[in-house]
């Protein structure tokens, strides 16, 4: 296992949960990996160490969790030298890497996205907001962490978020090709298949909060909590989204030669008419969606990333009818500065159901937990019914302890409401 966040606790607790005899290596982990896998301490950034790594211990499969290994190319280093992997090609992994290339192979597919254009000249951005109606939406094309993208209410935003991209370079490399969209409106929610290019597996589907505050309001973040499964994905809107996003865009990734496997997420606006656009693909899980996700998923997973990473299609999974509620526990400051340090407190015991997923944390030679990056841990309960699910990781977030915790109280706000439109009658 590749990566240090919740999603590589969540990845590795389930690879645990189906295997209970496996030997697991995490690099780098954290200290809630250390407690079901071998940490080795190497940057999931660091292609050379983590070959020698896979080498020295026999790996018989890699999974990597992050995107910015995938998109350096961990995944065809490691093929390179005769190993499975589970993930994309650096080629595939552009697909989120590169957001003005998303938007070209959607184009090319024919997958429903925003109306767009990607610019790397200042005059010509700037041009096409002036000719485009408000709200627009910009971004930067590269990786910026879940940040880069800017809803612009006026042209004049607009303007100024282009000439901070393309001018003043705040985004980094990331900026220096900006994708300029139309504003799309509706309810998002994110769609992840296992997929060997072919053919798919399709996992819960979840709902994440990427706000900073409740309400959904403040600043966007890596993602502030999430639920799964989601009441608006019903079986018929998945089957679209199928036959409407995921298959054209792994024929048309087979077809320009970057075949696509591993998890392919498709993150969806959903409009009041029910049809799904595309806003963004990201080539792995998400974090905090596979703290949801994979806990619904009682078995099959390690079997399917194995024959995925054969270049077979996945297999069937087993999938449970309870739902999953996490909340994520910050620091204070997050998402612009966190502060790091404090001192975690963990309940002794917890409520049945509820998994504490580490995702910013460190152990010192003290021995004490301390908080280490701005999402600190992820708080997930699953239970019998949503309503359950959601006051149990409530709960369970409000008895961790650290100095200065953050965290949202309305985590899946959106299916609370739906349930509370309908009759109980239709809910059964
Ligand atoms: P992205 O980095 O492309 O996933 O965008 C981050 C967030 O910005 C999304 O989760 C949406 O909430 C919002 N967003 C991005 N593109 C659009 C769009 N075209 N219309 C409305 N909201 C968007």
């Amino acid at each position: 296992m590749v990566g240090s966040g919740g999603r590589e606790h969540a990845l590795c607790w389930t690879l645990r949960r189906e295997n209970s005899e496996a030997d697991i290596y995490c690099a780098p982990g954290n200290p809630g990996t250390a407690e079901l896998a071998c940490n080795l301490p190497i940057p999931s950034d660091d292609l050379d160490r983590l070959a020698d790594a896979a080498d020295m211990h026999g790996i018989d499969l890699t999974i990597i969790g992050p995107e910015a290994p995938l998109a350096r190319g961990l995944a065809d280093r490691l093929r390179a030298e005769g190993r499975l992997v589970f993930g994309p090609s650096a080629a595939a992994a552009q697909l989120e890497a590169s957001k003005a290339f998303a938007k070209e192979v959607m184009f090319a597919a024919g997958v429903p996205t925003a109306a767009s254009q990607s610019f790397t000249d200042l005059a010509s951005a700037l041009a096409y907001v002036d000719r485009h109606p408000e709200p627009l939406v910009v971004k930067a094309s590269g990786l910026a962490g879940g940040k880069g993208a800017v809803v612009c209410t006026t042209r004049a935003e607009a303007r100024r978020t282009v000439r901070a991209m393309l001018e003043a370079e705040q985004f980094g490399a990331a900026g220096r090709t900006v994708v300029i969209e139309a504003f799309l409106e509706g309810e998002e929610i994110s769609v992840l298949a296992l997929t060997n290019g072919r053919d798919l597996e399709l996992l819960p589907v979840a709902q994440d909060h990427k706000r900073l505050l409740e309400g959904d309001r403040g600043p966007n973040t890596g993602g502030m909590g999430a639920y799964s499964p989601v009441a608006l994905a019903t079986p018929a809107l998945l089957e679209r989204v199928r036959r409407e996003v995921l298959s054209p865009t792994l024929e048309q990734m087979q077809r320009q030669g970057t075949p696509f496997s591993g998890v392919l997420y498709a993150g969806l606006m959903i409009d009041a008419a029910g049809t799904p656009s595309v806003v963004e693909f990201n080539c792995r899980l998400g974090d905090p969606e596979a703290q949801v996700v994979l806990p619904l998923v009682p078995g099959g997973l390690t079997a399917s990333l194995m024959r995925v990473a054969e270049g077979k299609g996945p297999s069937s999974l087993e999938i449970s009818r309870q739902a999953a509620v996490t909340t994520v526990l910050a620091s204070r400051g997050y998402p612009d500065a966190p502060e790091t340090g404090a001192a975690i407190v963990l309940p002794e015991t917890q409520a049945d159901g509820v998994t504490v997923f580490h995702a910013g944390t460190t152990r010192g030679q003290d021995g004490v937990l301390r908080a280490n990056g701005g999402r600190v841990l992820t708080v997930t309960a699953v239970a019998a019914s949503f309503t359950e699910a959601q006051r149990l990781s409530r709960e369970a977030a409000e008895m961790v302890r650290f100095e200065g915790k953050v965290f949202r109280r309305d985590i899946g706000w959106r299916e609370a409401a739906r349930r509370a439109e309908r009759s109980p009658a239709q809910m059964c």
